[in-house]
């Protein structure tokens, strides 16, 4: 998995929420999620073996944004905290009061609300902050930690149920996606 390190602003301490849990995350690398939970297949659905491809579209389900297994957790850099604050009219120092702690490691992190991000909206899946939304949710699924050798890690298939529907994306498409996150540090 891909861990995204961040080490910026005033330390909060404010305990995480999530112990024992590993790094991740959400969102999603598609443009447009479509609006009913579960929806959104289309007949190149390929869920068994994708034949080499990476076949992706959100259908905005919402299950990234939750706390799924070691999946728990949204990082920013602070180019995305200024990006978040200003999509919410707020400072930055306020946003990061309000809705970010800095883990054990110094890491700033989204303060999930019992279970999914405070962004999520339980009821429709939707990301209310959508335009502004981090790096690693904008990239997601596609972290190199989910594609092995070009085609889809099992992991992917079993948390994203995008993974394997949808238009085939290019082998440029995805690395410049993986890479986007992988830098989302120097954000
Ligand atoms: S910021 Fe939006 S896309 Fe990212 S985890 Fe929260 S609700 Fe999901
Ligand atoms: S889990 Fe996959 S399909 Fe569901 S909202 Fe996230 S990216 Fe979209």
């Amino acid at each position: 998995m891909v861990v995204v390190m961040f080490d910026y602003g005033d330390d909060l301490s404010v305990p995480d929420p999530s112990p024992g849990t590993r790094v991740s995350a959400s969102g999603c690398a598609a443009d447009t999620r479509v609006a009913a939970r579960g929806g959104g297949d289309t007949e190149a659905t390929d869920r068994g073996g994708n034949g080499g491809k990476l076949r992706f579209e959100c259908t905005g389900c919402g299950d990234c944004c939750k706390v799924r297994d070691d999946y728990a957790h949204v990082y920013l850099n602070p180019g995305e905290l200024r990006s978040l604050a200003a999509l919410l009219g707020m400072s930055v120092a306020a946003f990061k009061r309000n809705h970010t702690y800095k883990d054990a490691l110094g890491w700033t992190q989204l303060r999930f609300e019992a279970d999914h991000c405070p962004f999520l909206d339980p009821g429709s899946g939707k990301c209310e902050v959508y335009e502004a939304r981090p790096t690693q949710c904008r990239t997601y699924p596609f972290w190199r930690s989910l594609i092995t050798d070009g085609r889809w890690h099992e992991e992917a298939r079993r948390y994203c149920e995008g993974v394997g529907r949808g238009r085939a994306y290019t082998p440029e498409e995805a690395e410049s996606l993986m890479v986007a996150q992988e830098h989302a540090d120097e954000g």
